[in-house]
Formats: C-alpha cells, sequence, structure tokens
C-alpha cells in the first residue's frame, strides 16, 4: 500500500467467488443483475458499471458479459498507455501490478514480450496479483528468471487464496505446491480475505497446509467488503484477529481514499 503502482488488469478468470459478503453457502446474485440491465440497455464503459456489495469486486475483469467493454490492446498499445500514466513518461521508482481477473492464465504467453519491451527497460518491481491456483509455464519461468538477473530487479506474487467464503471449493483454491513454487521465482504472501471467525479458522487451516507444503512468505488478513459499507463493519474486527495472532494486516486503502471506484 502507498506504493507509486500502474495497475495492468487482464481479463478472465478460473473463479466466480459469487460467496463473497453473502451468508455460508449462499451466492450472489448482483453481477447477475447487472448483466441483466446490461442486456437491455449496454453500458457504454466499464466505468459505468455500478459496484457490487456482495461477490467479487472485480466482475467486469472476467465475466463474459461485460467482455466487449475490455478493449484488445497489443503490447505496443499497452506500452504506450502505461508510458502516459507515468509521472515522467518512464519508469522511476513505479511499481508494475498485473492483476485481474486471474492474470497468470493465458496471459503468462504474453509477459515476456512485455516485460522485455524496449520502454519497460527501467521497470524494477513487479506484483502479479493471483488467486495462487494457476502453475507457471516452463516458458514463463525461463522468463521471470531472465527479467529478474538484471538491475536488482524484484517479482512478488500476492497470492489472494480463496477461502470457502468466496463460495470456491477448497480442493480447488487452496493449492500449496503452486505457491510454493512462486517462491522459487520471486517472493510470495498469502492474503486471506475475511469477516469472520469462521472464516479465521478456515485461514488457519489454510496456512497449516501452505506451511507444511514448505511456503515461507509473510501471511495477509483482509478484511472483506468491496464497499465500504461492509468494508467498515469488518476492517477492525479483522485488524484485531491479524494482532492476536501475529498476522499482518492488510487494509484496502482504495476504499477510504477513493471508494473503490474502477480504475482504484
Ligand atoms: S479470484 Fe479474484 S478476480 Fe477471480 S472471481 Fe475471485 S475475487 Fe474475482
Amino acid at each position: 500500500m502507498g506504493v507509486p503502482s500502474i495497475f495492468l488488469r487482464t481479463f478472465g478468470c478460473n473463479f466466480t467467488c459469487d460467496g463473497f459478503g453473502m451468508p455460508r453457502g449462499g451466492k450472489s446474485v448482483e453481477r447477475g443483475q447487472v448483466a441483466f440491465a446490461h442486456r437491455n440497455t449496454p453500458y457504454k464503459d466499464y466505468k459505468e458499471l455500478p459496484l457490487v456489495s456482495t461477490g467479487c469486486d472485480s466482475y467486469a475483469s472476467w465475466d463474459p458479459a461485460f467482455k466487449e467493454l475490455s478493449p484488445v490492446l497489443s503490447t505496443n498499445a499497452i506500452v504506450d498507455g502505461i508510458m502516459e500514466i507515468l509521472p515522467y513518461g518512464q519508469w522511476r521508482d513505479e511499481h508494475l501490478v498485473i492483476t485481474g481477473g486471474e492474470p497468470l492464465l493465458g496471459w503468462q504467453r504474453q509477459y515476456p514480450d512485455l516485460l522485455n519491451h524496449l520502454k519497460m527497460h527501467d521497470l524494477k518491481e513487479i506484483t502479479f496479483e493471483t488467486n495462487g491456483t494457476q502453475k507457471l509455464t516452463t516458458e514463463f519461468k525461463l522468463a521471470l528468471k531472465e527479467w529478474s538477473k538484471w538491475y536488482n530487479r524484484e517479482i512478488t506474487f500476492s497470492v489472494s487464496a480463496k477461502l470457502p467464503c468466496s463460495g470456491e471449493a477448497w480442493e480447488d483454491a487452496i493449492k500449496p505446491e503452486v505457491v510454493c513454487e512462486y517462491e522459487t521465482y520471486g517472493t510470495a504472501y498469502l492474503k486471506f480475505v475475511i469477516a469472520t471467525e469462521q472464516d479465521f479458522a478456515d485461514a488457519q487451516r489454510a496456512i497449516a497446509e501452505y506451511r507444511a507444503a514448505g511456503f515461507e512468505g509473510h501471511v495477509y488478513l483482509m478484511p472483506v467488503g468491496g464497499v465500504e459499507s461492509v468494508y467498515s463493519m469488518n476492517n477492525k474486527n479483522v485488524a484485531m484477529l491479524a494482532m492476536k495472532h501475529g498476522l499482518r494486516y492488510s487494509d484496502r486503502l482504495q476504499l477510504p481514499l477513493f471508494s473503490n471506484a474502477w480504475g482504484t
């Protein structure tokens, strides 16, 4: 948090996470309602889509119902877009965060091109915000090794592993061997989104599985809540739980600063 960052958001996810903010076992219908409204009166831009208080707050970046609102860009166009956003038109101290959806799906094929682009030469730090279920391909592993070999470049895997409160099944979401391999190619940390004591018990079970597999990174707890009303019910309790158990707390800075508006 607080690091000047460019966010590159890729389209597509292997999950839907319709359980966030719902009673256990419940599925959010908000995304379906937005899709229904979009079919009748199409939104022109993803920034017009309503924020949701339940389910995945990044639904516009993976639900096929909204795919046409995401541009298809060449590597050159992405790099030019990044250069326009960078305060000095070139990389200095900024961080590149590649997020989604799930950015380690087939997009792995595309990143070597992006990272080796001439105008990306001065980039020193990348974070992949992943759900921790996707193995790295052999080609991508080689590309990451090569990229990080120069100029103290750093790679981080910010792994938001999905607990049952997301609505995803444990065996699909908790993949310790996948996440442990990320640690060979950079720094990895785990981040669990939670609201209740039951969620925390699930997080503890997951942490035990990751540690048993050899995971060495830090562990963060983050309050559930894509909108302020939900977040503010949870944030203090989650911070207290983190302190009580010697874990790290991750806030959602985009909420107090920007109300989680699209693009933040
Ligand atoms: S893994 Fe992340 S992006 Fe994918 S559906 Fe779940 S919360 Fe949304």
